[in-house]
């Protein structure tokens, strides 16, 4: 399988997403985690923009050993050169120039012509590979660039001795048909392409940006620039987790590897957001808190039988603990009767049948059931039972000593006690949301509930 290089931008492009910015320890907390990662390249800031960012990269260049650290500089010689002296430390230096290329960017930004743009980027260039060997030029704006002017203007700081050429997708406008032709483009009109590494780094504006570097990766790119959590200018940047499990889980269409180490990507995510106080939105891939949750009934049973009827990868793959299912109105009576017993209650199917008519009623109420609203479903129950009889209580409570109780029941009747191994209740706030262990085997009823698709 061909490698990819994975080019982490959290801490330049990724910092610069509102109420994103991080100081010094912060930035380096989060660099040594990078590392953990196993991400190739760590873009570690912008030198020139301030005095905090010039000490970040300089802090991290110092410490971050293994992977290549990259500082920000535009095609002009004082940022270049500012770039180079906080990168002085780095055991793996890369200078990382960019200029834009697309008409409207020269005209009203920069106000250059093409030509000026073209000496600029190959003098910026030259200068950069004077006191670094590794040197990585971005055209901005590339995918709203003439295809035949970025063509010349990548010819030329290859010439110039540019090593990787990242193309961008500043504005998120791209989609990956066309980015994937633009990346062919380059590759079949360029001299000297095939001596450097294409790369990508595509933004989110329509939620294409994983999408836009996966199509990149299958037409030669072999890096991509992305952050942890997706977090970026506007809609963010490509999301690493996203791209690195696409590659992972889909090796059949997608035979491309990558260093990084997967369990760790739900604790650098949540190292992020517990820096920044930004928090992942709950259905986001990979590492939202719903990622592996499951409410419908339909599928928490068929998570209790076999976890891969609904979980393409396993949540322990990316670090998360277990997953996770909830009891709420759509949930069936396999996963209750299984919280049940995590919660030292066990019923017959009758029993249960009762117990659910009574569950459903309260969760069409209040959403989601929580374990002490269970609780007292079942004591109100119980206590019906008793008053109407005292001597055929149907429900008889088992203590809380788990692993004894499973040793104990050998038969264990509705087969729930494999899972007795989950018992801690992973959601603080008491909702009754509960780890689910993988099971290798469980004979249970029908689930008779049908939830989703
Ligand atoms: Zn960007």
């Amino acid at each position: 399988m061909e490698r990819i290089t994975i080019f982490d931008t959290t801490l330049r492009d990724g910092e610069q997403s509102p109420g994103c910015s991080m100081n010094v320890p912060e930035k380096l907390r989060m660099a040594h985690h990078l590392d953990r990662l196993g991400v190739d390249v760590i873009e570690a800031g912008f030198p020139i923009a301030s005095e905090g960012d010039f000490a970040a990269v300089q802090a991290i260049a110092a410490v971050v050993r293994r992977p290549i650290i990259a500082g920000l500089a535009r095609a002009c010689s004082k940022d270049i050169e500012r770039a180079w002296q906080a990168l002085q430390g780095a055991a793996r230096p890369r200078i990382h120039v960019f200029l834009a290329t697309s008409d409207i960017h020269l005209k009203y930004k920069l106000r250059i012509s093409r030509q000026q743009c073209l000496e600029q980027a190959v003098e910026a260039i030259r200068l950069a590979k004077s006191l670094c060997d590794d040197v990585e030029f971005s055209p901005e704006d590339a995918t709203r660039t003439d295809p035949e002017f970025l063509c010349q203007v990548v010819e030329a700081v290859v010439a110039a001795g540019a090593t990787t050429v990242n193309i961008p997708d500043t504005v998120g406008y791209t989609t990956p048909v066309e980015f994937s032709e633009l990346i062919c483009t380059l590759r079949e009109n360029v001299r000297g392409i095939e001596n450097v590494t294409i790369s990508a780094h595509c933004h989110d504006d329509l939620g294409l940006a994983v999408a836009n570097s996966l199509a990149a990766i299958a037409a030669g790119a072999r890096q991509v620039e992305c952050t942890i959590n997706g977090i970026g200018e506007r809609a963010g940047n490509a999301s690493l987790e996203e791209i690195v499990m696409a590659l992972r889980v889909r090796p059949d269409r997608l035979a491309y590897e990558t260093e990084v180490v997967s369990e760790e990507l739900f604790p650098a995510s949540q190292m992020l957001s517990e820096i920044t106080g930004v928090a992942v939105q709950p259905n986001k891939a990979i590492i939202g808190c719903n990622a592996f949750a499951h409410e419908a009934g339909i599928h928490q049973d068929g998570m209790l039988k076999n976890p891969l009827t609904y979980e393409i990868m396993t949540p322990q793959s990316v670090g998360v603990p277990d997953s996770k299912l909830v009891l709420g109105k759509h949930s069936g009576r396999h996963a209750l009767g299984l919280r049940c017993e995590q919660l030292g209650h066990q019923f017959d199917r009758h029993q249960l049948d009762e117990l659910y008519r009574h569950f459903v009623v309260l969760a069409d109420q209040i959403k989601h059931v929580e374990d002490v609203h269970l609780l007292e479903l079942i004591s109100a129950i119980q206590k019906d039972r008793t008053d109407a009889d005292d001597h055929r209580a149907q429900v008889k409570s088992i203590p809380l000593d788990v692993p004894a109780f499973a040793a104990a029941r050998p038969d264990s009747g509705h087969g729930h006690s494999k899972l007795l191994r989950s018992m801690s209740v992973s959601s603080g706030a008491g909702l009754a949301s509960f780890p689910l262990n993988p099971i290798a085997e469980h004979h249970g009823d029908q689930e008779d509930y049908l939830w989703g698709v």
